[in-house]
């Protein structure tokens, strides 16, 4: 004999109703089902009630839609010589359902009984329909009003079996019984008064387990919507697995956070059956089987699960320290009140006690526990109860966890890196489970956090949000997308592209931007590009692991980088105004990665790709000292330089360097020296200089009037006007038999940018293109320098050291 169980996600359509009739009419043994509401019956049936009980005309409405839902679903299962009756059975029960509720309505009163008696109608009526279907395919059924079999206890609470009652009556049926299959409706019972009772919320496991106990069935089949218990809640874990085998202890703390899959503690009557959860959806799936063997496995964190909605309580006071007897009276008040504890911590100088319940009852807690320490409240020796709201819980659990250290750890570091905020953390004394009270909009980004970190194979990934898709941007992206294959399998890491933005238009897509066509979809999805809303948008998504990249030259996306880094968004930028903006602006960004434990990473300020930041670093790091820095540090002016000759004017010169994406969008930064004055004051700070742009020495070599000129436009014909004053620099350096470099020197604590001239012996000589080069002196490279040089300019090389520093946040 088997006792199956479907939930009201397996009946809460037609056609999975014929799902369910489906795996019935195959199974070969003597089957007993038991189903639940169709789903979302039993929530819209007390809902209905609620309104009623407020005077609320509205729950005729919600009675109409519980009729149409019905009758909707036996137009589309039944023939057509069965619909009639069925539909008027469903009548006859929502007139009577109309009558209860009009009573609720006019007395402003919901007694217990009445909650019952309208709640059960779901059961009634899914069992009805379900058993009008199964016998319309012709199977051998016989439909059993579980009220008549299963006894609860009117005088203790509602869910109190009556067992030895419940089990007479049980065999005396099942023995006279001669159908091959019984059905009947889950979750709903009777007192001794004959008076609908029920058995909780979820309750239709309850009568499986009590029926296939009493009958000593052979298994206890849970049929769901999911295929078993899951390492997580899959509807908000993308990446979750079903569990194979799981022990009954462990499943019970799955379930007690959360994971309603199924409510273990009604399946204790079955404990040594075997009890597999399957998916009505895809029966041939495996799906978890819950058995005693707690050594099955070896696995340490065996499922994560959360409960939303929860509230904290917070009783606290110095008066509390040493008295005896303060939580027993806590508890004892919540207690009576039936208020269910769900998480409690106490800090050990026993000056306050912290617990969490379901939000809903908080309103009855507070005013409970006040007037619980009325006397203390008034002596200021305990405060009013605190109450924190829009709270969650999530929690690890496994029976291994206990012989493994550094779980909490991994765990609590994982959550702080993305910044979810721990309120409270409680690990069970059995340590099957480690608990912690989080923001309640935290929670996706927490499950899928420690999912990943606890079940993904080490697999990273990274959601990053980029303003800034021109030249290098647009390279990014496609080096990105390139190198997906390849991080994925060398690295373990998944970088998904979920915003990109430019002046005009962004685009956001939490499952990634389909780098394929990202210029198409921008043009064709984007929305006004506003740096605000961007922002907002990110805070909101609340992903883990989050990237911001600016890769423009604005000054305005900065002001936005403290903000990010406040939320545990790494930023990564070329930009670097932030860096060369005022000391204690930028000295304020690295406080504030530090102190998010997130990155702030600007290899590309200087140099593009070339590793001339992280290399300074870590000299730094490594305890050596920086005295002096020699360096051509714009690839714009040298490829200007290299190419300034007897056939090309200075101007056109420029114009082309422009062109091909070597200056700035505004070459008067590259060719006013500003923007190295910038990259050698950022090599200063790096090197731990505290130091002002302003105190650097810019000795320009451009003539009065295109230092004066007032656009893009009037710069580049002051160029053409001032043909001799380059062409007479250029002659200058011919004479000398030297090379015009534009050099940036720090040197005993000072700093100058300026264009010099270069002999044949000099490393900065042969300087070919738009390469960079850097020498560090340092007390360890003292002689002879540390050098580094290559391409130090181009959309390509700047993109790569961007896509460098993004997988370094992925590594921190
Ligand atoms: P039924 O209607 O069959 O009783 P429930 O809705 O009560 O089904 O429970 C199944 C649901 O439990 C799933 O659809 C899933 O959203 C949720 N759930 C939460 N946590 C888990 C988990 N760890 N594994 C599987 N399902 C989970
Ligand atoms: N229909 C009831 C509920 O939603 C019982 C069940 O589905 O198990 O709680
Ligand atoms: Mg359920």
């Amino acid at each position: 004999m088997i006792v199956s169980k479907f939930g009201g996600s397996s009946v809460g359509s037609a056609k999975n109703i014929k799902k369910v009739i489906q795996i019935i009419s195959e199974k070969q043994e003597k089957t007993t089902i038991v189903v639940s509401a169709l789903a979302g019956i039993t929530n819209l049936l007390l809902k209905a009630a609620d309104l009623a009980v407020f005077s609320d005309k509205g729950y005729i409405s919600v009675l109409n839609e519980i009729q149409e839902i019905h009758n909707h679903t036996i137009a589309e299962l039944l023939n057509e010589q069965y619909q009639k009756s069925c539909k008027d059975f469903v009548e006859e029960q929502m007139n009577s359902l109309k009558d209860t509720l009009n009573g609720v309505f006019l007395l402003n009163d919901l007694p217990n009984k009445s909650a019952d008696k309208i709640v059960s109608t779901g059961e009634i009526l899914s069992s009805y329909i379900i058993y009008k279907a199964i016998k319309d395919k012709g199977l051998d059924i016989v439909l059993k009003d579980s009220r008549e079999l299963i006894k609860t206890n009117s005088e203790l609470d509602n869910t109190e079996v009556n067992y030895m009652e419940s089990y007479k009556n049980i065999n005396s049926f099942f023995t006279k019984n001669k159908k091959k299959n019984v059905i009947l409706p889950g979750f709903i019972a009777s007192d001794e008064k004959g008076l609908t009772s029920t058995l909780g919320r979820g309750g239709s496991d309850f009568t499986a387990a009590i029926i296939a106990n009493a009958i000593d069935a052979d298994l206890l089949e849970i049929w769901t919507d999911v295929s078993g218990m899951y390492t997580a809640n899959p509807k908000l874990v993308k990446q979750a697995k079903p569990i194979k085998q799981i022990s009954y202890q462990e499943a019970m703390e799955l379930s007690h956070f959360g994971a309603k899959v199924i409510y273990p503690p009604t399946i204790q009557p079955v404990l040594d059956k075997e009890i597999p959860i399957k998916n009505t959806m895809a029966p041939n799936e495996i799906g978890t089987s819950i058995s005693t063997n707690k050594n099955g496995s070896r696995t340490t964190v065996k499922g994560i699960s959360h409960i939303d909605d929860i509230a904290l309580l917070t009783l606290e006071g110095n008066g509390m320290i040493g008295v005896p007897g303060i939580s027993k009276r806590l508890f004892e008040a919540l207690s009576l009140k039936k208020i269910n504890i769900k998480f409690i911590t106490q800090a050990s100088s026993e000056h306050s006690i912290c617990i969490a319940i379901d939000k809903n009852e908080t309103d009855v807690a507070k005013d409970t526990v006040d007037k619980q320490f009325e006397f203390e409240i008034i002596q200021h020796k305990v405060n009013p109860l605190i109450v924190e709201k829009d709270l969650a819980i999530i929690a690890l659990v496994g029976d291994n966890m206990k012989s493994h250290q550094g779980i909490s750890g991994k765990m609590f570091s994982a959550l702080g890196d993305n910044n979810v905020n721990i309120r409270a953390i409680a690990q069970g004394s059995s340590e099957k489970n480690i608990s912690a009270v989080i923001a309640k909009k935290d929670v996706k980004k927490a499950l899928n956090t420690l999912h990943a970190t606890f079940f993904e194979d080490h697999i990273k990934l990274i959601n990053l949000f980029i303003v800034g898709i021109g030249n290098v941007g647009g390279k990014l992206l496609e080096q990105i997308k390139q190198q997906g294959e390849f991080l994925l399998n060398s690295q373990h890491l998944i970088i998904r592209v979920v915003a990109i933005s430019n002046s005009k238009k962004m685009l956001f897509d939490a499952e990634g931007i389909d780098l394929s066509k990202w210029n198409s979809e921008l043009s064709s999805k984007g929305e006004r590009s506003d740096l605000d809303l961007f922002y907002n948008k990110i805070i909101e998504l609340n992903l883990r692991n989050s990237v911001f990249v600016d890769n423009t030259a604005s000054d305005r996306v900065p002001n936005y980088y403290a903000d990010y880094l406040k939320q545990s968004i790494s930023v990564v930028a070329c930009n670097k105004i932030a860096c060369s903006s005022a000391y204690n602006n930028y000295k304020n960004l690295k406080y504030l990665s530090k102190k998010y434990n997130t990155s702030y990473l600007f290899e590309t300020n200087v140099g593009a790709g070339l590793p001339i930041i992280n290399t300074l670093n870590n000299l730094v790091a490594s305890g050596d000292q920086i005295t002096e820095i020699q360096a051509v540090l714009s690839g714009s002016l040298n490829f200007v330089f290299n190419n300034f000759n007897s056939e090309t004017s200075f101007y056109d010169v420029v114009k082309q360097a422009g062109e091909e994406g070597y200056t700035e969008p505004d070459p008067r930064i590259d060719l006013s020296g500003v923007d190295v004055m910038r990259k050698i004051l950022i090599l200063m700070r790096e090197s731990g200089k505290e130091m002002e742009l302003e105190e650097i020495t810019n000795d320009s070599f451009l003539p009065e009037t295109s230092l004066k000129a007032k656009s893009i436009d009037e710069f580049m014909s002051t160029l053409k006007q001032e043909v001799a004053h380059f062409d007479d620099l250029r002659n200058e350096a011919e004479k000398r038999n030297c090379r015009l470099k534009y050099v940036a020197e720090y040197k005993n604590g000072k700093a100058k940018v300026g264009l010099q001239y270069i002999t044949n012996d000099h490393p900065f000589y042969n300087l070919a293109g738009k390469d960079n080069i850097v020498l560090f002196y340092t007390n360890r490279y003292k002689d002879q320098p540390l050098i580094i040089k290559g391409a130090g300019a181009g959309a390509d090389v700047t993109a790569s050291g961007i896509f460098g520093d993004i997988i370094r946040t992925g590594n921190k």
